[in-house]
C-alpha cells in the first residue's frame, strides 16, 4: 500500500471513527499489537497497575477494571474503561486497520481488503 493509499485510507477512518485518533486512549496512543493479555484482541490501553506498562485491549480491561492501574491513576482507569466500553463492535478491526494505515504494521496478507470490506468500507 503506498503512501497516498495510506492517506486515503487514514481520511476515511478518521472521517467514520473519529476516536481512532485519541491521544490518550486507543490505536494512536498505544504501540501496534495484539493485547498483551491475550494475544487475541487489538490493545487499546496502557495499564500500570500490578503488570505495569501492559498493552491490554477491551476485554482483558474490563476483566482486570480498574486494579489493572495503580492507585494514583484512579482516574485515568475510570475513564480508559468507560471510553473503552463506548467503543463499536468493530473497534479492533478498526484499529488493526488504523495500524495499517498509518504504515506501523504491513497489510495482511492479500491486503486490506478483506478488513474494509467487513467493515462495509470501499478500497482507498
Ligand atoms: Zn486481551
Ligand atoms: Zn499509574
Amino acid at each position: 500500500m503506498d503512501r497516498n493509499t495510506r492517506a486515503r485510507l487514514r481520511h476515511a477512518l478518521v472521517a467514520r471513527y473519529p476516536w481512532v485518533t485519541d491521544r490518550e486512549w486507543g490505536p494512536a496512543a498505544v504501540e501496534a499489537g495484539e493485547c498483551d493479555g491475550c494475544g487475541a484482541e487489538a490493545r487499546l490501553v496502557r495499564t500500570c497497575g500490578p503488570a505495569s506498562g501492559e498493552y491490554v485491549g477491551r476485554r482483558c480491561a474490563a476483566a482486570l477494571g480498574p486494579d489493572a492501574w495503580c492507585d494514583g491513576h484512579e482516574d485515568d482507569a475510570a475513564s480508559a474503561l468507560a471510553w473503552l466500553s463506548a467503543l463499536p463492535g468493530e473497534a479492533d478491526l478498526v484499529a488493526r486497520v488504523w495500524w495499517v494505515a498509518t504504515g506501523e504494521v504491513a497489510p495482511p496478507p492479500g491486503g486490506a481488503g478483506l478488513a474494509l470490506a467487513q467493515l462495509g468500507m470501499p478500497a482507498p
